[in-house]
């Protein structure tokens, strides 16, 4: 029988029922597939021997030759421990054993030489190796084909259970045996070629076996090419099926709205990311697909625009469109922006949200249905099954990762046909992540900020420099600006946080007494009215100060604002320090941000504020965040498959990222059903990771 790949592990030489199912357990190993999968963590130098006085107390792993001189049985609390004494030319060591002392004894000779390898102790002034890998000199000379030995991940119960490195060597070995080392190519022959990448084969035997560090190097780089190919590959299908399969409905006119508005009652000239982002937005709508893009630009580089210009291309062709925000204050805002720059066009724009009237929503929902209302502006309240369009032709959710997946395909449920989804995002996901969790997205950047800000300068301040700080706020609302006071409130229920909050509020208003200064407050636990109210007051310039909690995190704006102090800055995370400091450098005064901290900050907190003073670019911020948190906890990757990679790395790969990506596409493009026999390989790797699901885990 020829051996497949698929065999279960219980069939290979040297595994047999009991270690299969501990490898199952502990390392979802079941097939022959998974095992070759196992990737080897790091390397050892097999041409380096310790000497016993050369040992360090540093827990490293090291191999000795030596012999066994003595066998001793010392009896502990529970049971015995198995000690011998190890000894080589320069000095004296212990190996010790507290299972299967009967096998060891019998196996281990004494006085001969040995090649022992381990980690050591370091304990009372002797070096031991707790469950050392053993094998005799003489076979070891034998044995040894490579000068590095692949170290396997392994797990506590394994090595207890005597599933050592050397064990899985040897299981390995005799793997490469049963299938003679040759595996099907699953890379194109034009792929092998132009990128100079070693067959499956070669690289498959050098990251278990490395010949050498060339060799090594060229099985790793393959083999993450590989990965990360069959990733891309497979959410670029994704996006080419949905865009053949989903027919958007095509937005062949650019009208009257959209002329009329850019030739008349555009405010500002766009930026030229902003115009370019709209043609890939136009492109999207007028061809026969549904467009599904994420629009991501950092805080204040104008997605609004864009959003409204992209509402009036529905609109010109006969749609309605609808844009959410997660909060109350925030589709407020937008409403009230929207309609100002509408005022001269025929439009009816309307907002619904949690507080809305009942009397209210039920004229808005009939002006839906009967199709007199063409643009309706709203939180969560539009997704409810009541409001129903006439002909919903383009939603835009604005801030999306408030918004779960469920609530976008709420949306696609509001017609008979899905409508256009524009996903706007202020929080930059680093590209390498973008390209990986929204593959099948299409992704547009605003980079580019409209013209004559003047950077936001940061600093970072320790609690005790807070007289000097105080001072400066002063003088800043002197000059007419006014300033914002930012408490963390991580949980909304916490406690202490609340009365930080409620502490520094009094504080400030002693301070800044009245009636020479007016003070705002906003926070989670106030109800919507009074949060509108005093938001209001804030944005009318009627108070000087606002102290509030992340409430004011997305998207208020208030160009006159432009002093940002930032309490307690080392309990935020990177990304929501950059989301606040964005609320300031909205005007065409210089902005600061202040970042208060005590004089405790952990290494990771110091990174974070170095970052912020340092640099005011979101992708550079995002990638230090992606760094010091690792991809786990940014947004959308739980349920992507970039935490599964089993070779490569999301953060460290990123060029081969972008190759492999690069390299998907084109063959796609060029040959979407992979059809040509260059392909082939492709094709069978493709449909044997679908079939045997390793693919799906990447399927968000
Ligand atoms: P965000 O991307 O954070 O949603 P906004 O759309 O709120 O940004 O825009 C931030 C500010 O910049 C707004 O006051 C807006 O009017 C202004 N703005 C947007 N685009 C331009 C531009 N091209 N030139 C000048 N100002 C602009
Ligand atoms: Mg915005």
């Amino acid at each position: 029988m020829r051996t497949s790949l698929q065999t279960p592990i219980d069939y290979l030489k040297g595994v047999g029922p009991s270690r299969a199912d501990l490898l199952r357990k502990e390392l979802g190993i079941q097939t022959y597939q998974d095992l070759l999968n196992l990737f080897p963590n790091r390397y050892l130098d097999r041409t380096k021997y310790f000497k016993i006085n050369e040992l360090q107390a540093n827990n490293a792993e090291v191999q000795i030759i030596g012999k066994i001189i003595k066998f001793e049985e010392i009896a502990q609390k529970r049971g015995k421990r198995l000690v011998a004494t190890f000894k080589d030319d320069t000095g004296v060591m212990e190996l010790v054993w507290f299972r299967g002392q009967k096998w060891i004894r019998e196996a281990l000779k004494l006085n001969t030489d040995y090649v022992i390898f381990g980690k050591t102790n370091y304990y009372n002034g002797k070096f031991s190796i707790p469950h050392p890998d053993t094998e005799l000199l003489s076979e070891h000379e034998q044995n040894l084909r490579s000068s590095m030995q692949a170290i396997y991940p392994s797990t506590e119960k394994l090595s207890n259970r005597g599933i050592t490195n050397r064990v899985m060597t040897k299981i390995m070995q005799n793997l490469f045996l049963e299938t003679k080392g040759r595996f099907a190519e699953s890379l194109s022959k034009n792929l092998l070629s132009d990128l100079k990448l070693i067959t499956k084969s070669e690289a498959i035997f050098n990251i278990h076996f490395p010949k050498n560090s060339d060799l090594l190097f060229k099985a790793k780089y393959r083999l993450k090419f590989e990965e990360l190919f069959y990733i891309q590959l497979q959410l670029i299908l994704k996006n080419l099926i949905h865009k053949s399969k989903i027919k958007g409905f095509p937005f062949n006119t650019v009208g009257d709205h959209f002329n009329t508005f850019y030739k008349h009652h555009l405010p500002f000239e766009l930026t030229n990311a902003q115009k370019r982002v709209l043609k890939e937005i136009r492109a999207d709508l007028g061809s026969n697909a549904q467009m599904n893009r994420l629009l991501q630009g950092d805080v204040g580089s104008g997605k609004t625009i864009v959003a409204l210009m992209a509402m009036l291309m529905a609109l010109d062709n006969g749609f309605q469109a609808c844009l959410m925000a997660p909060t109350e204050i925030l589709s407020v805002q937008h409403y009230n922006g929207l309609k100002e720059l509408c005022n001269n066009l025929n439009i009816s724009i309307k907002l619904l949200t949690g507080s809305s009237k009942t009397s209210e929503r039920r004229k808005i929902h009939e002006a839906l249905e009967n199709g007199e209302l063409d643009i309706l502006i709203g939180t969560h309240a539009v997704l409810e099954d009541k409001v129903k369009f006439k002909n919903l032709g383009l939603a835009i959710i604005d801030e999306q990762h408030r918004f779960g997946v469920e609530q976008r395909s709420k949306l696609w449920k509001k017609n008979t046909s899905p409508p256009h989804v524009l996903v706007m995002t202020a929080t930059p996901i680093p590209r390498t992540l973008a390209m990986s969790v929204y593959g099948d997205l299409d992704i547009s950047v605003i980079d580019e900020l409209p013209p004559g800000r003047k950077a936001i300068k940061t600093v970072h301040r320790y609690d005790t420099n807070r007289l000097k700080v105080l001072r400066f706020i002063r003088d800043e609302i002197k000059k007419g600006r006014q300033v914002y006071i930012v408490y963390p409130l991580i949980k909304e229920s916490a406690n202490m946080d609340y009365k930080d909050l409620m502490d520094g509020y009094e504080s400030i208003a002693r301070d800044f007494p009245m009636p020479d200064f007016q003070i705002s407050i906003v926070h989670g636990q106030m109800k919507p009215a009074d949060k509108e109210f005093e938001m209001q007051r804030f944005v009318k310039g009627e108070t000087n100060i606002m102290v509030a909690t992340t409430v004011i995190e997305v998207g208020v704006n208030v160009p006159n604002a432009s002093v940002m102090i930032i309490e307690s800055a080392e309990r935020f995370g990177l990304s929501q320090l950059h989301q606040l400091r964005g609320r300031v450098g909205r005007g065409a005064e210089q902005s600061f941000c202040i970042l208060m901290t005590s004089h405790k900050l952990s290494e990771n907190s110091k990174t974070r504020i170095k970052t912020m003073v340092s640099t005011n670019d979101g992708f550079e911020i995002a990638e230090v965040d992606l760094r010091l948190r690792g991809p786990g906890d940014i947004m959308g990757t739980q349920q992507s498959g970039v935490l599964n990679l089993r070779i490569a790395d999301i953060v460290k790969d990123n060029d081969i990222l972008q190759h492999a990506r690069y390299h998907a596409k084109q063959i796609l493009t060029k040959d979407p059903r992979l059809k040509s026999p260059d392909h082939t390989p492709i094709l069978e790797t493709y449909r044997q990771m679908a079939k045997y699901k390793n693919i799906w885990n990447y399927i968000s």
